[in-house]
């Protein structure tokens, strides 16, 4: 595995494995590496020649200063799991390389840029396609994977694609969890004791949830989940929606839509934690 940090030398050694007609495939990671991640770089690693990952915590998409500052880094941790997990090649950038000068590029993602994130968190997204963008056109991998746990954000990804006419295929993979359902982040770092162990209530509610398909309306699965979790002082509702798993517009009947997919954003303590659960998928 090596480490690269410069983006002509990153082009070089990617140069070097495309001309022996290898398949690169591609994870962006912000570090502080999990379990979730790791299944992403296995799964890359399965699916392509070459595995590249990048840990990059990206400026630009944390609209909380403190967030940013916050946000654990550990890259020599994340060197040796990257080195166990087969990967290839790591690009660890600094800010300057990224954004030798500002990113002033403005994205429009219409309304699946506008709800749940992009409401909560102004230019969040913006931030994400900055970086993602910039990536994409540093590594130009063949499949690119992300995982479901920031379901809007695939979405958001796919859309910059489509409209920047890059030349990557978006992969979404399903959502790693504890043992005890909470959905892995690099943010439950942060968790103090006590709020560790209410965080498991939220995919908890959101399981619970399920048994509500078609059997109640969705106003009383959004008051299940919103009254359920709101009980506990610890935790600080942003939003819960049920939307189309394509338009991220919400549903208000369970026969709207073939693809239904709620969508959890919660402060427990002062970490903002994301989930999501798919109630029902029968496209493709
Ligand atoms: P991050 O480092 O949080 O920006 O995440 C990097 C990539 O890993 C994104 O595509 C995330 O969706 C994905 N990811 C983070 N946590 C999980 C998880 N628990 N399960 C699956 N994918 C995840």
């Amino acid at each position: 595995m090596e480490i690269i940090t410069s983006i002509p030398a990153l082009h070089e050694k990617l140069r070097n494995y495309r001309n022996q007609g290898k398949s690169i495939g591609y994870v962006a990671t912000m570090g502080a590496l999990h379990n979730g991640h790791i299944g992403l770089v296995k799964r890359c690693k399965e699916e392509n020649d070459i595995c590249v990952v990048s840990v990059f915590v990206n400026p630009t998409q944390f609209n909380d200063k403190n967030d940013l500052i916050l946000y654990p880094r550990t890259p020599e941790k994340d060197a040796g799991l990257l080195e166990k997990a087969n990967c290839d090649v790591v690009f660890m950038p600094s800010v300057e390389e990224m954004y030798p000068e500002p990113d002033t590029r403005k994205f429009d993602f219409g309304k699946i840029g506008s709800v749940m994130e992009g409401g909560f968190r102004p230019g969040h997204f913006n931030g994400v396609a900055q970086i993602v963008s910039k990536f994409f056109m540093a590594i130009e991998p063949d499949k690119a994977y992300f995982g479901e746990k920031d379901f809007q954000q695939i979405a958001i990804v796919r859309d910059m694609v489509r409209q920047l006419g890059l030349n990557v295929r978006i992969i979404s993979c399903p959502i790693t969890r504890e043992k005890d359902g909470l959905a892995m982040s690099s943010r439950n770092a942060r968790l103090s004791a006590e709020e560790r162990e209410k965080a498991p209530l939220i995919a908890e509610y959101l399981s619970k949830s399920c048994t509500f398909v078609n059997e109640k309306s969705i106003q009383d699965t959004i008051d299940f989940v919103v009254k359920g979790l709101s009980a506990y002082p610890v935790f600080r509702l942003d939003y819960f929606e049920i939307v189309d798993g394509i338009t991220l517009q919400a549903v208000t009947d369970w026969k709207d839509s073939d693809y239904i997919v709620g969508c959890i954003a919660v402060y427990c303590g002062s970490v903002r934690l994301i989930d999501n659960i798919t109630y029902k998928r029968n496209a493709d």
